[in-house]
């Protein structure tokens, strides 16, 4: 039986444009999208159920670009502002990967019920589990497995599992520059372009990978090395993106993570290799690394995402929140389709998944979220 919800308005982003329609309608089979439009223009030929949402502004279901579930037992467990290197030292006297399924259930709720109906989700350890909660609670995702370590890839090795699910799919990711070797890297790159996948990295995000890429030095170098985990980057005193490139790692598949250390000639790489960047402004400003050129970075043209990183380096996983905050601290102004895009269209784009998000429109997935009062002024 085919249903209907109505909203006083919905920003439907079709076709990437600001399209707003007053006492919107839209019709859907429990999965898809059949029609939108007026619910006057509608409501003669339909005949279902009908869910009335009142006055408010819906708009398409929302994209986390960047989110690590796996986390998600260590809200409140890390230092704040205090550099990466104190960070990362107070994530891991945590027990990181003993999964705690409840943790990831109820966040997967939160953000179900706070609009996000699609993530990228990253797992160093329990990749499958994750995916698995993500698929019954019908959240869109990528399940990336986070390759780490500098060990060489074995022929023929299988990067993420390679198993269906109805909501999302497995795929594979690279930690990073300085904590995954160059051939490992560059093979699950491969890996994920053979199978049509986006393929996400955390780039460019601090001080101290800019230092490791560099010259392989530093106190954060002498850690990973303990722990066998330091890459072998050359020491040709490349900055992370130059040395990204080198790898032949940006290209328009490539989701290139926090981008915060980016300078000119960085963003006109990374907008002419067609990369997307997804900015996790709330997380870089919890761990005390500064921010992005925002500005710059959207100006330049690169398709821009956003993301909340996971709960060890943020206050919740709300995508309003985080757009909130990048919205109250940028230094440009963006139109209401600009904003809204940045959490739907573009992430969609970039994640190869525009067939069923990003929009209300015929065929998508019926998926919205609902634009919260503290956001109106800020977006309208
Ligand atoms: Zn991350």
């Amino acid at each position: 039986m085919n249903k209907c919800i109505r909203a006083a308005r919905a920003v439907t982003m079709a076709h990437g444009e600001n399209s707003t329609i007053e006492d919107f309608a839209l019709i859907h089979n429990g999965d898809r999208i059949l029609e939108t439009g007026t619910w006057s223009a509608l409501k003669d030929d339909f005949s279902g159920e009908v869910e009335d949402l009142g006055d408010v502004t819906i708009v398409p279901g929302l994209i986390n670009a960047h989110v690590h579930l796996e986390l998600s037992h260590l809200k409140g467990r890390t230092v704040q502002e205090q550099g990466f290197t104190n960070w990362i030292k107070s994530l891991l006297s945590n027990p990181l990967y003993d999964l705690e399924t409840e943790a990831v259930r109820d966040a997967v709720q939160q953000m179900r019920a706070d609009g996000t109906a699609f993530c990228v989700d990253i797992s160093t350890r329990n990749c499958a589990q994750v995916a698995g909660i993500m698929d019954e609670l019908s959240m869109g995702f990528y399940a990336c497995c986070e390759a780490i370590g500098t060990q060489n890839p074995k022929e023929g090795a299988k990067f993420f599992p390679q198993k269906e699910f109805t909501y999302g799919r497995a795929a594979g990711s690279g930690h990073s520059l300085y904590s995954t070797g160059a051939e490992l890297i560059q093979a699950v790159k491969k890996a994920n372009d053979e199978a049509g996948l986006p393929y996400p990295i955390h780039l460019a995000e601090n001080a101290e990978e800019d230092e490791i890429v560099a010259s392989g030095t530093g106190e954060f170098a002498e850690m990973l090395k303990g722990a066998g985990l330091l890459a072998d980057c050359g020491n040709k005193g490349l900055r992370p993106v130059e040395y990204a490139d080198f790898l032949g790692l940006l290209d328009e598949s490539t989701l290139a993570v926090h981008c915060v250390r980016v300078d000119e000639n960085d963003i006109n790489t990374l907008a002419e290799r067609r990369v997307n960047v997804c900015l996790c402004p709330r997380s870089n400003t919890y761990i005390g690394e500064g921010r992005a050129p925002w500005e710059k970075i959207l100006k330049s043209g690169i398709n821009t995402c956003l993301g909340t990183d996971s709960i060890a380096s943020n206050y919740d996983l709300s995508m309003w929140n985080e757009l909130e905050y990048l919205l109250k601290n940028i230094e440009i102004s963006l139109s209401s389709a600009e904003a809204l895009a940045i959490v739907t269209t573009n992430s969609a784009k970039a994640l190869k998944i525009d067939d069923s998000y990003g929009s209300l429109e015929k065929g998508k997935r019926a998926v919205y979220a609902t634009v919260p009062a503290h956001l109106k002024d800020l977006l309208f």
